[in-house]
């Protein structure tokens, strides 16, 4: 049976066993998938033993995924662009390719939420390794524009440059926000410490589609906000979660599995409400 994997360090909380399991399921395919807790200084070690247990590939969470980029022998465009790297593959020739899933994952899942991105203006908030990773496949579904916006405004004007090559797209700081954007998301992680990036409440239309890529239990503080100011249209990161699994699933299987019973199926585990 093929072994696969997630390294993280914590990792208990991981859904990804669970996710992986059930594409295996629906796809009819036989492998094990699962958590490794990695020592903090010796990833590098944590991998090694696996790829020598027979291990084929594996999933990379914080505080990885810059370290898995490094060792990476190979990288995809899209990985490269990001940075990081949180899909691992062993080749046949023993080399090991490095992928990054993530931004795949938010775009396919803001198309099944029927989020349009061709020709719209799109405001994305932070630029960490998230964001990163989810710009090179957003400017790929050809928006009008993106404005990077992030507290530490260097760092998105950082990006705004690297990424300047494949479309429309700039970076600044919350406070220089101008006009309204047809669809936010937030890339942020304020949303854990319960608070809100300070953006003007001009910037959103009650016809504007929000996205957090945080979930959880609780709303988030980001998306209670869009419901103050009348926006219908208001997701969370979830089913970014359980797409970015499916493209992981598809590179190692080469059979991209279904991702809306996989999401039903773990927000009735984790007892979240639908979207
Ligand atoms: P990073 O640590 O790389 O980046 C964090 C970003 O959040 C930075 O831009 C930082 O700004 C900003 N930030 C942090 N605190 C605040 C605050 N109080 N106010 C405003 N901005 C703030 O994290 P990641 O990019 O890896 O992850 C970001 C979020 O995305 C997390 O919540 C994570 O859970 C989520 N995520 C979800 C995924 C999914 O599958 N749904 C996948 C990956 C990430 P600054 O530069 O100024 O420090």
């Amino acid at each position: 049976m093929d072994r696969y994997a997630v390294f993280g360090h914590p990792i208990s909380h991981s859904q990804s066993p669970f996710i992986h399991g059930l594409f295996a399921e629906q796809t009819e395919q036989a492998l094990s998938y699962e958590r490794i807790l990695a020592p903090l200084d010796d990833f590098r070690g944590s991998l090694t033993c696996f790829w020598r247990q027979g291990g084929k590939g594996c999933n990379v969470t914080v505080p990885f995924k810059t370290e898995a980029f490094e060792m990476a022998d190979e990288l995809t465009e899209r990985a490269r662009l990001a940075g990081a790297v949180n899909t691992l593959q062993l080749l046949p020739d023993g080399r090991v390719l490095g992928d990054n899933t993530d931004g795949a994952g938010l775009v396919s899942d803001l198309k099944r939420l029927g989020v349009e991105l061709a020709g719209k203006r799109i405001l994305l908030l932070g630029a960490g390794g998230a964001a990163r990773g989810a710009l090179s496949p957003l400017l790929a579904e050809q928006p009008a524009e993106i404005l990077v916006a992030n507290r530490t405004r260097t760092k998105a004007e950082q990006l705004g440059e690297q990424f300047a090559h494949l479309g429309q797209i700039q970076g600044c700081d919350f406070g220089e926000i101008t006009g309204s954007f047809d669809v936010i998301i937030n890339s942020t992680s304020a949303s854990l410490q319960g608070e809100m990036p300070a953006i003007p409440a001009s910037a959103c239309r009650s016809d504007t589609q929000v996205y957090d890529m945080m979930y959880g239990k609780e709303e988030t503080v980001f998306l209670a906000w869009a419901r103050s100011l009348g926006v219908q249209s208001r997701f969370d990161g979830l089913g970014m979660l359980v797409g970015q699994a499916a493209e992981s699933f598809y590179l190692w299987r080469g059979v991209l599995p279904r991702v809306t019973p996989v999401l039903s199926a773990l927000r009735a585990k984790m007892e979240l409400p639908s979207t």
